[in-house]
């Protein structure tokens, strides 16, 4: 990500890092106010400047505490890590497994689906997991965005996830 710039919310709660370029392009849309630059000096087309270091943006994003974020199978993969909640593998290609099937009702939210290796999910059939004896590592659950944005802080912008999200 390059030098990263730490993005605080409008309150000054800590939202996670940005990269400076992004950091950059939001002090100039007037979205952030810099709070500290950097020492490190950066050469520019026609000129030289410093990267920013602390960046505060002028809304708050006061959904961040409570909001949840919406449904999506990526977004089920991103709360999972991409990791098969039955075997624990990250081995590609990953599915989306209904915990109760839907063909018994299950329902295609956070609390009843996850992320699932293709064996697991073959192997799973739609049989409950105590029916296969595929005991879940761990249960399924609706996130919050702060829950998100911890889980994603080292794979993504922050900023990049707000938009995302719909908050910016
Ligand atoms: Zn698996």
């Amino acid at each position: 990500m390059g030098q990263s710039c730490v993005l605080l919310n409008g309150d000054y709660t800590f939202l996670g890092l940005v990269d400076w370029k992004r950091a950059m392009s939001l002090m100039f849309a007037e979205k952030v106010r810099v709070l500290k630059f950097s020492d490190r000096v950066i050469q520019g087309v026609s000129r030289t400047f410093r990267a920013p270091a602390v960046a505060v943006l002028i809304k708050v994003v006061r959904s961040v505490y409570r909001g949840r974020v919406p449904f999506s199978r990526r977004n089920v993969m991103v709360r999972d890590r991409f990791t098969c909640a039955y075997c624990g593998t990250r081995s590609h290609p990953i599915t989306m497994d209904h915990v109760v099937p839907r063909s018994r009702g299950g329902k295609t939210d956070f609390d009843n689906c996850v992320a699932c290796c293709r064996a697991c999910n073959q192997k799973k059939g739609a049989r409950l997991p105590s029916e296969a004896g595929m005991p879940l590592r761990r249960r399924p659950w609706q996130p919050t965005i702060a829950e998100f944005i911890r889980i994603r802080l080292r794979q993504s912008d922050v900023y990049q996830l707000l938009v995302e999200l719909g908050l910016l």
